[in-house]
């Protein structure tokens, strides 16, 4: 569906008619990727970050934050379990972690590769070459979120990163044939439903293949720490509107919103989301990983978090995806 920037931005304020929004955009979900739930096993490999995110938990100014990286074996090991329970995607995700060289990535990719699934990297802007590299290794998809096509609240929220260096990454990863995911944070400080609109018209516009929404939640060890954060009804209208507006995508009912609500994830699959992250790093890394305080799941292991999902995406009746759940164009929208 064609949606201007107005009609965006009302049905992003639009509160009491958000139940429709919500019905709509999950008939359009049903009716454009059907009824199979994509689940998606994450891996939080490196905590090590070389930026200073204002949002961000695992910033480098963070003192408080106890560093981890996995190390090679480690990585491989824990692709391996989730491969063996099932996942048909692995999301590798990662602060800007120089230990993980080109080299070394590529090794990795190659031997996760092995176990017969579909490979996400999400370890944010690197170089052309670095890019090319990973995806002649086996990479098949990329996921980085632009956070907000507002230019001047994105440096406000990093001063020493630059949104066209971002915005060039994500289009040399679509020029090298990745799969794209890119999303947003709402609730940002400043950030406005203006904002949010061009955003999403942003996202239709550059043709991903998969974008996820998150609210922000303000981080205490944080500059941000003491901002409101997002709310998960917006989170989930402007998700709802996304699928509206790009109805074939594969759009994640994000741990974000879970962390806001007990429900968030079912709510947002009733809502216009098909895709699923479920965190499959092991131990203590799990709680480590802190990019916003009251992450779910951190005292649980692979399998019950697979387990529990699994269950859910039942209840509400809908089937968990057989395949690799890669991004289906539709011709008709
Ligand atoms: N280094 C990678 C991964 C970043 S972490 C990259 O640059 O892409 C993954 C996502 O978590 C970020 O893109 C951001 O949208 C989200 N995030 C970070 N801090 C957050 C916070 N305080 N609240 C909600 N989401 C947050």
């Amino acid at each position: 569906m064609n949606l201007d920037k107005q009609q965006i931005i009302q049905l992003l304020q639009d509160k009491e008619q958000q139940d429709a929004l919500f019905k709509k955009a999950d008939s359009v979900r049903h009716q454009y990727v059907g009824d199979e739930v994509h689940l998606r096993g994450l891996i939080e490999f490196s905590n090590i970050c070389r930026n200073n995110c204002l949002y961000c938990g695992i910033r480098r100014g963070n003192s408080k934050v106890v560093r981890y990286h996995m190390t090679e074996n480690e990585l491989i090991d824990t692709a391996r379990k989730a491969a063996n329970i099932g996942f048909k995607t692995i999301v590798m995700q990662s602060g800007e972690d120089m230990y993980y060289t080109q080299d070394k990535m590529c090794r990795i990719i190659e031997a996760i590769k092995k176990f017969d699934v579909a490979i996400t990297l999400s370890i944010g802007e690197r170089t052309y070459d670095e890019y090319k590299a990973f995806r002649e290794a086996g990479a098949d998809r990329y996921l980085m979120r632009i956070e907000t096509t507002d230019k001047d609240l994105y440096h406000k929220l990093d001063p020493e990163m630059s949104w066209q260096h971002r915005y060039d990454c994500l289009m040399m990863i679509k020029q090298l044939g990745y799969e794209l995911g890119s999303g947003i944070m709402v609730g940002l400080p400043e950030q406005t439903v203006e904002s949010i609109a061009d955003d999403l018209l942003f996202l239709q516009e550059i043709g991903i293949d998969m974008a996820g929404i998150g609210p922000f939640i303000p981080h205490p060890q944080t500059p941000l720490a003491n901002e409101a954060g997002g709310t998960l009804d917006l989170a989930l209208r402007t998700m709802a509107v996304m699928r509206l507006m790009m109805p074939d995508i594969n759009i994640p009912a994000t741990t974000a919103m879970e962390s806001l609500h007990p429900k968030g994830r079912i709510m947002a699959l009733q809502a216009g989301a098909n895709v699923v992250m479920p965190n499959v790093t092991e131990g203590e890394y799990r709680k480590l990983y802190e990019l916003y305080p009251g992450k779910i799941c951190v005292n649980d292991t692979p399998v019950h978090c697979r387990s529990c999902i699994g269950m859910k995406i039942e209840a509400i009746g809908r089937t968990i995806g057989k395949g690799y759940g890669a991004h289906k164009k539709s011709t008709n929208n």
